[in-house]
């Protein structure tokens, strides 16, 4: 039973501040010393003021609790009365605080809540971090409970904060769950997985997706040496994008814009020189039809791409290496996948184009991870749209500073019938 006697209700004039006093009127019968259980005397009288739930809405509503403070008899500790109905370590009650849950799990801004409930933002946000935690925790449970051994997975990084910092995330590529989020993106911070996650429950995982660039394989093949490394397509396709095509088109360029100068220094015809400053423009302007897939160019734009290649032999050499290895990509066959990757670099190699046997040098290593893809064909692209959620999910959270709440956040996100109920553009 609680001791508290009301004592007293104070309102505004204007009628929007509610203030309730109470007083506890526990004596020191029922009180023992938590440290050594003997018996106690009131040492003190204090007061602590905790916002409430308003009985009506748009006012403010306070309660404040007289309570005592208890000094041992025994071993002279002191230690406060508890206070009854106050959410822990908060200036908040109870029904306060599951007043801020209704809407935060309603998807409302904490910015919002905020403004509602006038309550502190790091009130707010503890309250939001543990209703995340409990539903990780359910999730987790009921995961265990059906004996999940989640089969295909994917890490990849992410920005947290405009590029300074990164995360490092984990997911189920078949659930869609992210199993654990963490700092950084090196290899120090994945390895905090490994201690963190339960063994057992990856014991059935036949493969993981990963960006060749980041240095997540080496764990993977220490940790879960029955797991095959599957290197990301999209991440491959799109640094060949950049680091070959991108750097063989400029220096096409660069080389056209040299040639104008050279012509026009020399006094060659006005003709001549114009063709060249047509094609380092055509060139210029190339970037976007080298980069599109197979058949998704309009005739306009293939007829463009098609003038430009017979005019370039080694923008075409690397454009037709491009879509071989969109083509290698798409086969399901491991050995017919070992057989065409190893011409791919053979013929890389032997290239001459400096971009393009840099390239193949780089990636060679990795073939093991590329044949893999014709097993298992996954990819970290799940990420993609997951990013987009992230997106949201930073502005109804209105930041993410605290790095524990962020990553409770993206896992709460992740949660199959949280996706389901939480809307996907704001
Ligand atoms: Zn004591």
């Amino acid at each position: 039973m609680s001791a508290l006697r009301y004592v007293s209700t104070e309102i505004a004039e204007d009628g929007k501040h509610w203030f309730l006093h109470l007083k506890s009127s526990r004596g020191t019968e029922d009180v023992t010393c938590p440290f050594c259980n003997s018996p106690v005397h009131i040492c003190g009288n204090y007061s602590m003021k905790l916002r409430d739930m308003p009985i009506y809405p748009g006012t403010r509503q306070d309660i404040e609790i007289a309570y005592h403070r208890y000094r041992c008899q025994s071993c002279a500790r002191t230690f406060r009365e508890e206070i009854p109905f106050r959410y822990p370590e908060t200036r908040i009650t109870e029904r306060a605080a599951t007043w801020i849950s209704a809407f935060l799990r309603f998807n409302i801004p904490i910015s919002t809540v905020q403004r509602i409930t006038g309550v502190h933002w790091d009130t707010i946000k503890r309250i939001h971090k543990e209703l995340m935690d409990e539903a990780i925790v359910s999730r987790q449970k009921e995961l265990r409970k059906e004996g999940y051994k989640p089969k295909h997975l994917a890490v990849d990084e992410f920005a947290i904060h405009k590029g300074h910092r990164y995360a490092t995330c984990v997911m189920d590529l078949d659930t869609g769950d992210v199993l654990w989020a963490g700092k950084g993106r090196t290899k120090a911070g994945f390895s905090i997985f490994f201690q963190e996650m339960d063994m057992d429950c990856l014991s059935e995982a036949k493969a993981v997706a990963m960006d060749m660039n980041a240095s997540y394989n080496a764990l993977v093949n220490e940790h879960m040496p029955w797991a095959e490394i599957v290197y990301d397509r999209y991440h491959m396709q799109a640094q060949f994008g950049k680091d070959v095509l991108g750097a063989v088109r400029l220096e096409e360029a660069r080389k056209h814009n040299a040639a104008a100068k050279k012509l026009k220094e020399d006094g060659c015809p006005k003709a001549e020189i114009k063709e060249e400053k047509r094609l380092y423009s055509d060139v210029k302007r190339a970037r976007w039809i080298l980069l599109a897939g197979e058949g998704s160019l309009s005739r306009e734009d293939g007829s463009a791409l098609e003038k430009i290649l017979n005019e370039h032999a080694d923008l075409a050499a690397c454009h037709a290496m491009k879509e071989e290895m969109s083509r290698l990509f798409d086969l399901r066959d491991k050995d017919a996948a070992r057989k065409g990757w190893s011409e791919w670099f053979r013929g890389a190699k032997a290239s001459g184009i400096p971009a393009l046997v840099r390239f193949a040098e780089s990636k060679e290593k990795r073939l093991d991870g590329l044949v893999a893809h014709a097993s298992h064909p996954i990819s970290t692209g799940k990420f993609e749209g997951f990013n987009n959620r992230i997106k949201v999910a930073k502005r109804i959270a209105y930041g993410y500073r605290d790095e524990d709440y962020f990553f409770s956040l993206i896992q709460f996100i992740s949660i199959p019938s949280v996706r389901s109920q939480s809307p996907k553009k704001t």
